[in-house]
């Protein structure tokens, strides 16, 4: 028998080995064996096994990442040593996934396999964590009055672990193994799991009655779920469901039931959530309702917490896993349902290769699954709402807030009119001002939201105008006040801020714009009684901080909340009837055809913060564009449903996604004349491969970031109706390139960020 692996050192080929007689019986696809490689040896997964080699040698290498010779003969071939682990690491439909995942976003194989399993689950140096654990026996022996009593408390325990009874008993290790000696316990080596959630009282929740909305919603994807399972063997998968449903409208209650049903089939489930939205409370909402049958998987968990969780979750003990992107991969037995909340956030996007977006992965791994997929937003994704008027997505709408609780009111403050009351340009509406004052009055909670952080964006000279900016990337520096330094937000490089104009020596170099910590110390001045708390990336860096600041707001120990993105999402505070957003513009001017969908999709899920209990909630959206449609829509009642139409109108006149797919072709490289020299020549040659008109190819182009980390960066934009239209050939061209050192090359199918 012959055994087709893809090793672990990453060479974008696959290789061939012979399989010892003995290990045959024993061995299956998916299983981590380890084989001679070169000089050493190596883990590798078993991807196919054959009875002989077959003709064709191995997968072909898509960039020519290495020189390998071709693969030896059959007689020749090397012999697997051992197999590392009996159960599967990749059930079968995973090592389809990855195939569609290498093929999708044009990546090696190997590079999809190696993504789809955790780092500490790939290493060899993490293991299981064994500690001696000490359980009492019965009968009776010869002891002294000190270990009788040792022995009795060890009895009505049961038995513990050895570090832990030391302590509990005030007594030696020693004192234990001599009662051991005696036959009197029995101290063994175990496994410990390291739990994440160790440390958190968690108190079980009940399904509470639904809505009539909710309950039609989880009818749907109930039938969803019965619908699939091979079992069940349809001939078609069921249909993703979009759970279309205002901010407060109950989501995760439907989640939470739909998941007891497919638990209650002996199925299991994932649920993938942004990594920003990973709180505690989240994570919280399914452990309380699920117990120890979740598992979480985020990026905060230490190696070995990492490690147990995902074998949990292979090995069935846990059926429902919580976690961001990379969740979409966990080893889940017998999947019956995979819900992707806030599908529209641009995170589920994974920024190195391979470049896949999660959700969409999960669209896939449930038409391969046969299982139920469920897309939740309160702000769809244009591609997902397309697809739901296509008839390929069925929608489920939750038009209400739970309890009938009214959506917020919103306010637009046109900052025009602000700005021309005094002459420049102001932090603080009067009217937002007067909301915030009435809510401390009220002992009511407020939150102001600005899309930036530091405490000016950049030093603008008064002078002459010179940006302080980074010289390794095209970016102006941020300003921080609690380190007096200036930050580069593209490489982390930092330096202090000079103390005249680099360019014409003016001493009076000016901070301009506003951060969080400016508007902190503006709002100190205007409302000295209030408690201000404030959440940007740069008080937020420590592990916990996140979870600390979020905890002092909701038991009500502030006021105010100032944040950035990070507080857009997910955050549920019932005292909070106030919402302020400062500048409302910053998303609309990107250069990007997604910034009128983004800046919606801001304002709606920012206002979502506002009077999510009984009080009702009041929404301040201060702007330099009140008439743009992105912010008329924010402040409508219907919202989203008019704005899409408008939007994707716009879209499908201009030819950009979801009307056509979009691959984003980078090039990179410290030279910059080598850089659009390569740039220019894929241009070129792509125009000549193109045969087929309805691909649109832009220009070769300095990016709009053109350079960061010292890397100068070109772009190349390729539109068609289908992905493969585009990436067929370009991989074709690209296989024949000269792979030059110096310029490389990444290849973004259906790119979120055009930078
Ligand atoms: P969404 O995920 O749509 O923003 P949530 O699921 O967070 O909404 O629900 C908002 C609040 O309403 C939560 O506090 C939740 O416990 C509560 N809730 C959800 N469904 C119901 C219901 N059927 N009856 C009463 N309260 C509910
Ligand atoms: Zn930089």
């Amino acid at each position: 028998m012959i055994a087709r692996v893809a090793t672990e050192v990453s060479v974008g080929q696959l290789f061939d080995y012979r399989v010892p007689d003995e290990l045959a019986p024993r061995l299956a696809v998916g299983q981590r064996v380890r084989v001679p490689f070169g000089g050493r040896t190596l883990s590798a997964y078993v991807v196919e096994l054959a009875a002989e080699t077959p003709a064709a040698p191995a997968v072909p290498d898509l960039f020519n990442q290495s020189d390998l010779p071709s693969l030896p003969a059959a007689r020749r071939l090397r012999t697997i040593l051992a197999i590392e682990d009996e159960t599967p690491f990749l059930s079968p439909v995973l090592l389809e996934l990855a195939r569609w995942m290498a093929d999708y976003t044009c990546t090696t194989f190997e590079l999809a396999l190696r993504c789809m399993l955790p780092a500490a689950v790939r290493s060899r140096t993490v293991k299981p964590k064994e500690r001696l654990y000490v359980t009492p026996c019965e009968g009776d022996f010869d002891l002294t009055p000190r270990q009788a009593e040792l022995l009795a408390n060890l009895r009505r325990v049961g038995g513990g672990w050895l570090y832990g009874l030391t302590r509990e008993f005030a007594c030696t290790a020693q004192t234990l193994k001599t009662l051991a000696e005696k036959g009197a316990a029995v101290i063994e080596a175990r496994q410990m799991r390291r739990d994440p959630l160790a440390n958190r009282t968690i108190l079980p929740t009940r399904p509470l009655p639904l809505m009539p909305e909710q309950a039609a919603a989880l009818k749907l994807i109930i039938a969803a779920v019965d619908a699939g399972g091979d079992a069940r063997a349809p001939d078609l998968p069921p249909k993703p469901v979009l759970l279309f449903g205002v901010t407060g409208s109950g989501k995760t209650e439907v989640y939470l039931q739909a998941i007891a049903h497919v638990l209650q089939r002996g199925l299991g489930a994932i649920v993938l959530v942004p990594e920003i939205a990973l709180t505690p409370q989240t994570v919280q909402r399914f452990a309380s309702r699920f117990g120890a049958r979740i598992a979480v998987l985020h990026s905060a968990l230490s190696d070995g917490e990492r490690y147990d969780e995902w074998h949990r979750i292979r090995n069935g003990e846990a059926a429902v896993v919580v976690g961001p992107r990379s969740a979409v991969f966990a080893p889940v037995q017998n999947l019956g349902l995979i819900v992707v909340d806030e599908e529209h956030e641009p995170s589920y996007k994974q920024d190195e290769a391979p470049r896949y977006n999660a959700r969409d992965v999960a669209v896939m791994r449930g038409w391969m699954e046969r299982c139920a997929v469920v897309l939740g937003s309160a702000t769809p994704a244009m591609e997902s709402w397309l697809n739901v008027e296509k008839g390929k997505y069925v929608a489920a709408h939750l038009t209400q807030r739970v309890a009938g609780r009214p959506m917020p009111c919103v306010h637009i403050v046109d900052m025009r009119v602000e700005t021309a009351k005094t002459g420049h340009v102001q932090i603080f509406s009067d009217v937002l001002l007067e909301a915030l004052k009435l809510r401390l009055e009220r002992g009511e909670q407020s939150i102001l939201f600005l899309n930036r952080r530091g405490y000016a964006t950049s030093l603008i000279c008064p002078q002459c105008g010179a940006v302080a900016e980074c010289p390794s990337c095209s970016v102006a520096y941020t300003y921080h006040q609690a380190d007096t330094c200036l930050r580069c937000h593209i490489c982390g490089g930092w330096r202090p801020p000079p103390d005249v104009c680099p360019e014409c020596g003016d001493p009076a170099f000016k901070f301009s714009g506003f951060g969080t910590q400016r508007v902190e110390s503006a709002l100190k001045r205007c409302l000295p009684q209030a408690r201000l708390l404030r959440m940007d990336a740069d008080v937020t860096t420590r592990k916990n901080s996140h979870d600390e600041l979020l905890a002092t707001f909701k038991s009500g120990r502030a006021d105010i909340l100032i944040g950035t993105q990070m507080i857009a999402k997910g955050l549920d505070f019932p005292n909070v009837t106030l919402v302020g957003v400062l500048v409302a513009d910053t998303s609309l001017h990107m250069p990007d055809f997604r910034a009128a969908e983004r800046t919606y999709q801001l304002l709606a899920q920012v206002s979502g913060r506002a009077g999510r209990a009984e009080l009702p909630g009041e929404v301040y959206v201060q702007t330099f564009s009140p008439d743009h449609p992105a912010v008329q829509a924010a402040a409508s009642d219907e919202g989203f449903a008019p704005f899409a139409a408008v939007e994707l109108a716009e879209r499908k006149s201009g030819g950009y996604p979801p009307y056509t797919r979009l691959v984003c072709v980078t090039f990179k490289g410290p030279d910059e004349t080598k850089v659009r020299f390569v740039a220019e020549s894929v241009e070129r040659e792509l125009r000549r491969a193109l045969a087929d008109a309805s691909v649109k190819l832009s220009e070769a182009c300095p990016a709009p970031l053109a350079k960061a980390k010292d890397h100068y960066r070109y772009q190349l934009l390729l539109r068609a109706p289908t992905v493969y239209a585009i990436t067929r050939p370009l991989r074709a061209l690209l296989a024949n390139l000269r792979p030059t050192a110096d310029v490389t090359l990444a290849i973004d199918v259906d790119a979120l960020s055009l930078m």
